[in-house]
């Protein structure tokens, strides 16, 4: 079903097709539209927000994935701002823990790691010197050829790395997991030390109403400008006249464009491309893997500890991590009702990933009774699984190297992905971030008429 969302009314001389209505391709547009160039986002699903979508708990908007945003993330920050919504935004403290070994340890503060048994005395004083000192490291290139392992293995952390961050990196990169570079994790102790207040304690931010809520502010705004978002528009192909994008084919249409932005998964994008590329390029983009997430949300009666977010440093767990999002937002706003998220990251072609759903919630539940022993199946009052397909870049040592352009052979045609951002993670201040530059390099070259790429 076609859905349009806001229809230029203004005549406008350039256009421009954005594929994908995530928060790169929304923030994209607002761009364009905010500099009076014409845009038409085009939106494979039925609504906008990729990753970051929600659905009704209730009648309560929740995104399908956890989501929060860290303190530095300064470019959400001055979008709300200029938006004027940015009193909607607001910061609460949220503990984080590890379950190693069949106990909860708190994992927030430096007294926390000086708490941390599980490792003897001095390597605990090292995880935190090592964790200091990523703070005075000013540039990620040196860290990006060292994988964790290496990292942790200089300064004589093996044990370190074997108790904290291999169970981590296996749960979240699977078979990859020794493979995963330092700078990745030097960017994570950078954005989450930035996060924490004096005492050690992190703070995180969340929209009033959630981040669909957020995009929906910014799809308004795209609308008022006299952009238009079209969503359940999967975008088939692109056609290319001398080189150059000339037009988008959804199932429905074919738009005319003079340029266009695409920030769906580089998958997705190596298929589009295809036929008018050479097959080195395209290889290019397919070198960077994806793996996809599965996120159990349960509904409770009441909170299983006061952890926001509780790693599992456990192979043996069939997920690795344990968000209690009502640890963090109230649980007035969902009726009272606890939220918690138990998320897993795997290969698509792993048997789990095609499993039933209800089978998905009976291994997530009889695991997460083995952690919250109290745990009782009459205090979950409802559950919904979500599954995504292209949900983490694997970010393995020399990641910077296989990371493509924005620009492409195509003359018109760019590439902003969430693959594209690091060493940072993921995230949606990124992609704003992004979103927002590679459209205004389309329309500083609409304007002075380059269109041409570096890489032809
Ligand atoms: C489990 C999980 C937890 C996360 N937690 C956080 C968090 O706490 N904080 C945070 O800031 N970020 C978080 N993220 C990351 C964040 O969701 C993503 O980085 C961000 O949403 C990426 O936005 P994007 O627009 O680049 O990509 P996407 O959201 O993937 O958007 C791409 C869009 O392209 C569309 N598309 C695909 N193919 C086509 C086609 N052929 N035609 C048209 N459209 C198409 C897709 O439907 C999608 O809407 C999390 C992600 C996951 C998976």
């Amino acid at each position: 079903m076609k859905n349009i969302i806001g229809v230029s009314k203004t005549k406008k001389k350039h256009h421009v097709a954005i594929i994908g209505g995530g928060f790169t391709g929304i923030a994209a547009a607002y761009e364009l539209a905010s500099k009076g160039i014409r845009v038409t986002v085009l939106e494979k699903e039925k609504e906008i927000g990729g990753l970051s979508s929600g659905f009704l708990l209730n009648g309560t908007p929740l995104e399908k994935f956890y989501h929060f945003w860290f303190t530095g993330d300064r470019h959400i920050l001055n979008l709300a701002q200029e938006l004027d919504i940015r009193d909607k935004i607001t910061g609460s403290r949220g503990r984080t823990g590890i379950y190693y070994d069949g106990n909860i340890y708190r994992f927030s503060s430096p007294l926390d790691l000086l708490k941390f048994t599980p490792l003897n005395f001095l390597d605990r004083v090292k995880l935190g010197v090592q964790v200091l000192k990523s703070h005075v490291i000013n540039s990620w290139e040196e860290l990006d050829p060292v994988t964790i392992k290496e990292w942790f293995s200089r300064i004589g952390g093996d044990e370190i790395y074997r108790v904290v961050w291999s169970p981590l990196l296996e749960g979240k990169f699977g078979k990859f997991a020794p493979e995963i570079s330092a700078a990745w994790l030097w960017n994570k102790f950078e954005r989450r030390g930035k996060s924490r207040n004096g005492g050690g304690v992190e703070k995180y931010f969340y929209y009033e109403g959630g981040f669909p809520a957020f995009l929906d502010e910014v799809a308004a705004k795209i609308k008022k400008y006299g952009g238009e978002i079209r969503t359940g528009s999967p975008v088939i192909s692109i056609e290319v006249e001398d080189g150059e994008v000339s037009s988008v084919r959804t199932q429905n249409d074919l738009i005319k464009t003079d340029a266009v932005i695409m920030t769906a998964a580089l998958p997705i994008i190596a298929n589009i491309v295809e036929p008018h590329v050479r097959s080195e390029y395209v290889e290019s983009l397919r070198r960077i893997k994806f793996l996809a997430n599965i996120c159990l949300i349960l509904e409770l009666e009441k909170n299983l500890s006061d952890i926001f977010w509780l790693n599992i440093n456990d192979p043996g767990y069939n997920f690795v991590g344990v968000i209690e999002h009502t640890n963090f937002i109230s649980p007035e706003i969902y009726g009272g009702r606890h939220i918690v998220y138990l998320t897993k990251y795997l290969d698509e072609t792993d048997r789990f990933y095609k499993m039933e759903d209800i089978e998905i919630k009976e291994i997530f539940i009889s695991d997460l009774k083995k952690i919250f022993k109290d745990l009782r199946d009459e205090m979950i009052l409802n559950s919904y699984v979500f599954r995504s397909r292209y949900a983490q870049p694997v970010a393995v040592r020399n990641y910077s190297k296989m990371i493509p352009s924005i620009r492409t052979p195509i003359k018109g045609l760019y590439i902003s992905t969430m693959a594209q951002i690091y060493p940072e993670d993921r995230g949606t201040n990124s992609p704003v971030r992004d979103g927002r530059k590679v459209a205004r390099e389309v329309i500083s070259d609409l304007i002075n008429g380059n269109k041409t790429s570096p890489l032809l």
